[in-house]
């Protein structure tokens, strides 16, 4: 998947905010942030989205968890954050390289969704 935005943010090809990096994650900040602090974790193998992930992606979606809340202390987020995942239509995901959203700041976020 060369053409994928993400794989090349990951490869290095497309300059990002680098958050982290190991053998299989990649973290950078998002572009258009939502929130005072916004960034995102992707596996560097291209997984379209949490649809298309199946149990042969089940370390590096553990990875990502796991490393989560190490990665928010280290932007500064010290007293929680949300993690979202947009999947597909209905989620109103717009890049199909699986990513998880990491949001904080100083203050609680918004509601989860908005109710309608
Ligand atoms: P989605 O809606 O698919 O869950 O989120 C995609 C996110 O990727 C959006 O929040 C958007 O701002 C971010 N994004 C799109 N293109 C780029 C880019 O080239 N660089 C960075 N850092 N973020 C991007
Ligand atoms: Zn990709």
């Amino acid at each position: 998947m060369t053409d994928c935005i993400f794989c090349k943010i990951a490869r290095g090809e497309i300059p990002s905010k680098k958050v982290y990096e190991d053998e299989d994650i990649f973290a950078f900040h998002d572009i258009n942030p939502h929130a005072p602090v916004h960034f995102m974790i992707i596996p560097k193998q291209h997984v379209a989205s949490l649809d298309e992930a199946d149990m042969s992606h089940q370390s590096v979606l553990g990875k990502i968890m796991a490393k989560s809340g190490e990665l928010a202390r280290s932007q500064g987020l010290n007293d929680g954050f949300r993690m979202i995942v947009n999947t597909g239509r209905i989620g109103r995901q717009e890049v199909y390289h699986l990513h998880v959203h990491i949001l904080g700041g100083p203050e609680p976020l918004g509601p989860m969704v908005t109710r309608r």
